[in-house]
């Protein structure tokens, strides 16, 4: 048996609907500008094709969890997301092929420090630190599911206000395209989690709020900003 010199970190676990082991996670991928109208609404290039960027896996928050506002920003906006879980791998996976690595589906929450990133886009550095903070990655339990991906509505609503009301179909990259185009950028593995973007209507949240989330046949998300 290993030992170790500090303790090992823990494995962050997603619930499974019907089930009960948890879904591990191993890393998360994540798509931007992935609707047009998400994308226009950023001031991005009707040209530009989507792209990826990462969040760590304890980014997570599992269903239940209220969100601590975060340090160092004072303008946390809300980006509700389609969650696809991976139960298989592989490198270069075809789009046929792609559907079969999925295990299910979850609703999630993309937690973006809007002016750390946006700080970051003027000076052309990275975006870690306004998306892959503590906490940046509200998620509801996990759907399992076969076949053709969900592409029914996507709404986020904060304090009983709808903010963001769209159909995943309108998603520019679908599924199959999002977990093909990620196979030839890195080596997928069973619980990786691959947030697919957000539609339009992103916005600003506040210590208070009530965020509540969900994609149609997939579930709901639901937390406090304390
Ligand atoms: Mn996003």
């Amino acid at each position: 048996m290993t030992e170790y010199v500090v303790a090992p970190p823990a494995v962050t676990v997603v619930p499974v609907e019907g089930e009960a082991r948890g879904f591990p996670v191993r890393r998360i991928l994540c798509v931007g500008r992935n609707y047009a109208a998400h994308r226009r609404e950023m001031g991005g290039d009707d040209r530009d094709p989507p792209f990826f960027f990462t969040k760590p896996a304890d980014a997570i928050v599992p269903p239940g969890g209220d969100v601590t506002y975060p340090q160092r920003t004072a303008n946390l906006h809300y980006e509700i997301e389609l969650v696809v879980a991976l139960k298989g791998g592989g490198a270069e996976v075809s789009t046929d092929q792609a559907l079969d690595l999925v295990f299910g589906y979850a609703v999630g929450v993309d937690l973006t420090r809007r002016d750390l990133q946006n700080a970051a886009k003027d000076k052309g550095q990275p975006w870690d630190a306004s998306k892959g903070f503590d906490q940046s990655a509200p998620i509801s339990t996990i759907r399992p599911w076969s076949g053709l991906a969900p592409q029914g509505a996507i709404r986020l609503s904060v304090n009983g206000m709808v903010r963001q009301d769209a159909v995943v179909a309108d998603m520019i990259w679908n599924v199959a395209e999002i977990v093909s185009e990620a196979s030839r950028l890195w080596r997928l593995e069973p619980g990786d989690l691959i947030f697919t973007g957000t539609p339009e209507g992103v916005g600003p949240l506040v210590r208070g709020d009530r965020v509540e989330g969900e994609v149609e046949g997939v579930g709901v998300v639901s937390f406090g900003i304390v």
